[in-house]
């Protein structure tokens, strides 16, 4: 596997993208009440960081969870995930923030683990959409990019551990491709 010679997604417009979104985010809870954001680890860091700090919502409480699904440039259909003890969001304004919608099964059951909390709301953010690839209907609030079926990588997202410090996205290639 290599990389795509030029990014798909430079760093300007993801730049661009992120401020975007942060707008959207904090037009929709300026009362206040705050929010929650629940980063997905790990592919969803380097996007949470740079939204975090564009966002104009308090007071604004950081979580983080785990979940694990890809095998390679596979998904695998089985989630695992894994939440920290004191993940207490009842009553709270909540946002998942994600790196990429795939199939949907990642977030779904991220969704369902938090909607089980008893958030007083629950919304998602996704830096990156692959809406050909649904198998379960997800509801994204918030889309930063919706790509074509690649696998990507960079800017947080990982093949096998690896190219996740890249500032810009590129899509992974076969080698002999
Ligand atoms: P889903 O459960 O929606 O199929 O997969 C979601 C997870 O799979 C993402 O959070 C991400 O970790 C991984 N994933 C899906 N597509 C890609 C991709 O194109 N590149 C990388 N690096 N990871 C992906
Ligand atoms: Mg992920």
């Amino acid at each position: 596997m290599r990389l795509s010679e030029r990014p798909l997604i430079a760093q300007a417009e993801i730049d661009e993208c992120v401020k975007r979104l942060a707008r959207d985010i904090a037009a929709r809870h300026q009362d206040g009440r705050g929010l929650v954001l629940v980063v997905v680890l790990k592919g969803a860091t380097i996007f949470a960081a740079d939204l975090m700090r564009c966002l104009d919502v308090h007071p604004l409480r950081i979580e983080y969870i785990r979940a694990k699904s890809y095998d390679g440039t596979h998904s695998m259909g089985e989630v695992e995930l894994i939440v920290l003890p004191d993940l207490s969001v009842a009553g709270q304004r909540v946002l998942v923030v994600e790196d990429i919608l795939d199939t949907g099964r990642t977030t779904t059951a991220i969704l369902s683990a938090l909607e089980n909390a008893n958030p007083a709301s629950l919304e998602l953010c996704t830096l990156l959409d692959k809406p050909s690839r649904r198998v379960v209907p997800v509801d994204a609030q918030y889309v930063g990019f919706s790509i074509d079926d690649h696998f990507v990588v960079g800017y947080g997202l990982d093949y096998r551990e690896a190219y996740r410090s890249l500032p810009e996205i590129y899509v992974l290639e076969p080698s002999n491709g």
